[in-house]
């Protein structure tokens, strides 16, 4: 029986009510006025970045025992299984956008775990653009459309990376064969952030997490995904959807790295600097357990345009770091949901915990699920309320400095490790890394071409020469002169 949204019993769906069969419509067909109003209010705000996605609910299983590092149940018994919902998404394009372009890709999981969510929101990078998180709206603003144009701008995007030297290793992986992966399957997850474990002797380590895509990594070149993108714009939704429909559930090796966490004092680089990695020879890969895809969400935007992950959502045995960045989104994701979703996103069913929610919250929109019949509203109640948990109190963090504007840039080494990962790059996937980075120069003026070579070269040599030969043979007009040799070599990166 169709209803109306109060469920009364809907007489007539197809037709609506007018004075005479050629007639205006009546004010009082209340059911035409209703599907109108719902239609203008089906959509909440896109993301800001990451709009277009695609996820999935699974479990991780756990293969083996770390819990010397966490006392976090989900990783509490070879086997234990937790059911978990892994978000996929490019960044900088909008909710319609291809899903083959050129872009980071996002690698979000929630774990519904018993002791209450856990959200990792990461990318399949292992670094990022910017290292301190006053940079990034202005990051993303040269990801987006040109206020003028509403056309998105090579020029804003490679004169932000070449004034910003910290952005060169994620603009290395961006250009090389990982940033254009052939789907979501195929490619690895990063929690990128350093984060931190903690156990029960109250012992902190710092981690960072990784999953290796047991389907192995397969990339397109530029001209195979505009290929792609001509017959289809949800190739990644399509490949996720269709290979979990028939059975062929996509798996990752989840697996951590683990820094005892005085030794955070002796790396030779910011163990909390987000555009840096660890390397593998100073702290190896520990397997975790593995990460299964199994079941397509019911209803796209229910379950997948409403979920919300928050880095902010950890569980006791797991916490946060110093990591600039990660301090500013355990502020700003949350904030980003209860404008886009509302106050009470947390209790919709996609993001609702396995485990009791207790808290003081009050009203707000939406307000559906308040505990009833209760005197203990407030707290500290006389009338049986929920009471703090002290036992579940992170071991202190040493923490010492005198506050001021500290420039990030001063004394860090933005060069070595994108020459690193360069180096490791065969001829064949160095040559498609030149190649396209000429691609995406073009129309760019000379003088930021020239600043963001410069920054290749200190990174390798080889790596400066690449670009130069591939801009000579790409770009078919002359770049415009640049303006001084001021302009040439950013003051910061000096
Ligand atoms: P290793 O040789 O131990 O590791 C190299 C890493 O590079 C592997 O994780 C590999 O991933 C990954 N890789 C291979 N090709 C690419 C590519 N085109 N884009 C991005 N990553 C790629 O060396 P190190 O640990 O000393 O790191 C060297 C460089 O490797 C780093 O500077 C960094 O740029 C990159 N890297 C390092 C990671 C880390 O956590 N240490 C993680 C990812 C990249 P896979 O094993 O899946 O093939």
């Amino acid at each position: 029986m169709l209803t109306s949204t109060a469920g009364a019993p809907i007489p007539d769906n197809q037709n609506s009510i007018t004075a005479g069969p050629r007639g205006p419509i009546l004010l009082q067909d209340y059911q035409l006025i209703e599907k109108l109003a719902h239609q203008n209010r089906e959509r909440v705000p896109e993301r800001v970045v990451h709009a277009k996605g695609s996820a999935a609910y699974g479990t991780l299983t756990v293969t083996h025992d770390i819990t010397k590092y966490t006392r976090a149940k989900l990783f509490d018994g070879i086997g234990k299984k937790t059911d978990l919902l892994l978000r996929f998404s490019t960044v900088a394009g909008e909710r319609g956008a291809a899903d083959a372009e050129r872009d980071v890709r996002g690698f979000a999981l929630k774990f519904y775990t018993e002791e209450g969510n856990w959200d990792l929101v990461g990318n399949n990078t292992p670094v990022f653009f910017i290292r301190d998180p006053m940079k990034f709206p202005d990051f993303i603003r040269t990801q987006k459309r040109h206020p003028r144009t509403n056309m998105r701008s090579a020029t804003a995007m490679w004169d932000f990376w070449s004034l910003s030297p910290e952005s060169l290793h994620q603009v290395t992986i961006l250009f090389s064969d990982r940033g254009l992966p052939q789907g979501y399957r195929p490619m690895n997850g990063y929690g990128s952030h350093t984060f931190s474990f903690w156990n029960n002797d109250g012992e902190r380590y710092w981690v960072k997490f990784h999953f290796k895509s047991m389907q192995g990594i397969r990339t397109w070149t530029n001209e195979e995904a505009n290929a792609v993108i001509a017959e289809d714009r949800e190739s990644a939704q399509r490949d996720l959807y269709e290979a979990i429909e028939r059975g062929d559930f996509p798996r990752w090796r989840m697996c951590v790295q683990i820094m005892p966490e005085a030794d955070a004092e002796k790396t030779s680089y910011n163990p909390f600097d987000l555009t840096k990695v660890w390397p593998h020879s100073e702290y190896p890969l520990i397997d975790v357990g593995v990460v299964e895809l199994n079941r397509n969400p019911d209803h796209y935007f229910a379950e997948v345009e409403q979920a919300s992950f928050s880095p902010s959502n950890v569980v006791p045995g797991i916490g946060y770091s110093p990591d600039k960045v990660l301090q500013a989104r355990l502020f700003a994701y949350a904030d980003a949901h209860r404008y886009r979703v509302g106050t009470h996103y947390e209790a919709l069913p996609v993001n609702k915990p396995r485990s009791q929610v207790n808290t003081y919250h009050a009203d707000g929109a939406m307000r559906f699920d308040a505990p009833v019949g209760t005197d203990a509203y407030y707290e500290p109640n006389s009338f049986g309320g929920p009471v703090e948990v002290p036992s579940v109190k992170e071991p202190p963090l040493r923490i010492n400095g005198d506050a001021t504007f500290y420039d990030h840039r001063a004394g860090n080494d933005d060069y070595t490790q994108p020459g690193n990962l360069f180096r490791l790059l065969g001829a064949e996937q160095q040559e498609r890394l030149f190649s396209n980075i000429a691609g995406a120069m073009q129309g760019v003026p000379r003088f930021i071409i020239d600043r963001q070579l410069e920054h290749f070269r200190r990174a390798d040599p080889r790596y400066a020469a690449g670009v130069e030969a591939a801009i000579a043979r790409i770009h078919t007009a002359p770049a415009s002169a640049p303006t001084t040799t001021a302009d040439v070599i950013p003051q910061a990166a000096e």
